[in-house]
């Protein structure tokens, strides 16, 4: 197969929103008249982020994820993705696999592909561009959490983190290797949250860019943070801790909102049977966060991943 043969097999379908998809120098859209455009992008890198062996329909499917998760996280509906990949071979069982996954997801919530890149790389890397619609003024920022909010959590933390360290719990693979990007969710709290983010890197330091972003400080009941019940089942306290507080890629989003709201986003739980929980609240003061025992003693966590200063 050459370059061409792969963007044409596996990645070029006719859009319906955009004005022009694959197959020109760039790909046109016309956003609508009283929307904003959010655009982010999200790489994964083989050895880095995922193996060798990983199951590509996996991956494919968790490259979208981690994209729509982000547009998810400021209110954004998804709509339409660029999709750059680095592949040591052109191996068409991969690259069926790969793209079944991405499409799988990419047509649960519309969202077209319209555009990318093919090289050849000596590692396999897949790097996404994704675009959302959100209306004028409603897109949930960093920096909107107030004092005196809630903090709120969607599903359950630290079923990712688990995967990673215990390969062989089946109950938490699928929460590692194909996340569920909270999109239904993220759209539905506009107007209703502050603050939003989603949960990539582990609950402390992401909720930590909304404090330092909004200059506020959090206190978190520990206990009241959802986790699945693989992870207590362990019965170890430590690793527990460690992955709800500071384990990454459950894709879930932590929010803000005013107590007024209690009653509307258990309701909306509800409707899209989805876990919506209060961990937490907002407080004036310098960033900090503080995560409490059912004694109320503060809890130490370690810091959440960083790529270039790897795990503390
Ligand atoms: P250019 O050289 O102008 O950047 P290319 O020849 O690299 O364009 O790509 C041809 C067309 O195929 C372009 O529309 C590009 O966006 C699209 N494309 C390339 N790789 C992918 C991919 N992996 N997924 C989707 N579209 C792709
Ligand atoms: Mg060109």
């Amino acid at each position: 197969m050459t370059e061409f043969d792969i963007i044409r097999r596996y990645f070029d379908r006719a859009p319906n929103r955009a004005l022009l998809g694959v197959g020109d120098d760039c790909a046109l859209v016309r956003p609508n008249a009283g929307l904003e455009l959010a655009l982010t992008t999200d790489m994964l890198v083989e050895g880095r982020h995922f193996s060798a062996d990983a199951a590509p329909r996996s991956l494919g499917h968790k490259a979208l994820a981690v994209n729509l998760s982000d547009l998810a996280a400021m209110g954004a509906a998804p709509r339409w993705a660029l999709l750059a990949l680095g592949l040591p071979s052109a191996d068409g069982a991969w690259l069926e696999a790969f793209s079944a996954g991405f499409y799988a997801l990419a047509d649960r919530y519309g969202v077209e592909l319209i555009g990318g890149d093919t090289t050849r790389s000596p590692l396999r890397t897949i790097s996404i561009v994704a675009l959302g619609e959100v209306p004028a003024g409603v897109a949930m920022y960093r920096s909107a959490a107030k004092p005196g909010d809630d903090v709120w959590i969607s599903g359950e933390l630290g079923g990712a983190a688990l995967a990673l360290r215990r390969p062989d719990i089946a109950a938490v693979a699928k929460r590692l290797h194909e996340p569920e990007p909270r999109v239904e969710l993220g759209e539905r709290l506009r107007g209703l949250a502050h603050a939003a983010i989603d949960i990539s890197d582990g609950l402390t330091g992401d909720l930590g860019h909304v404090l330092e972003r909004s200059q506020v400080a959090a206190l978190l009941d520990y206990e009241r943070i959802p986790r699945p019940a693989a992870l207590r089942a362990l019965g170890d306290r430590e690793l527990e801790r460690d992955c709800v507080l500071s384990g990454g890629d459950d894709y879930e989003l932590a929010f803000t909102a005013s107590p007024r709201r209690r009653e509307a986003l258990d309701a909306l739980s509800a409707e899209l049977g989805l876990p919506l929980t209060r961990i937490g609240t907002i407080e004036a003061g310098q960033p900090k966060l503080v995560a409490r025992d059912a004694d109320g003693q503060p809890i130490a966590y370690r810091a959440s991943y960083d790529h270039f200063r790897g795990r503390p």
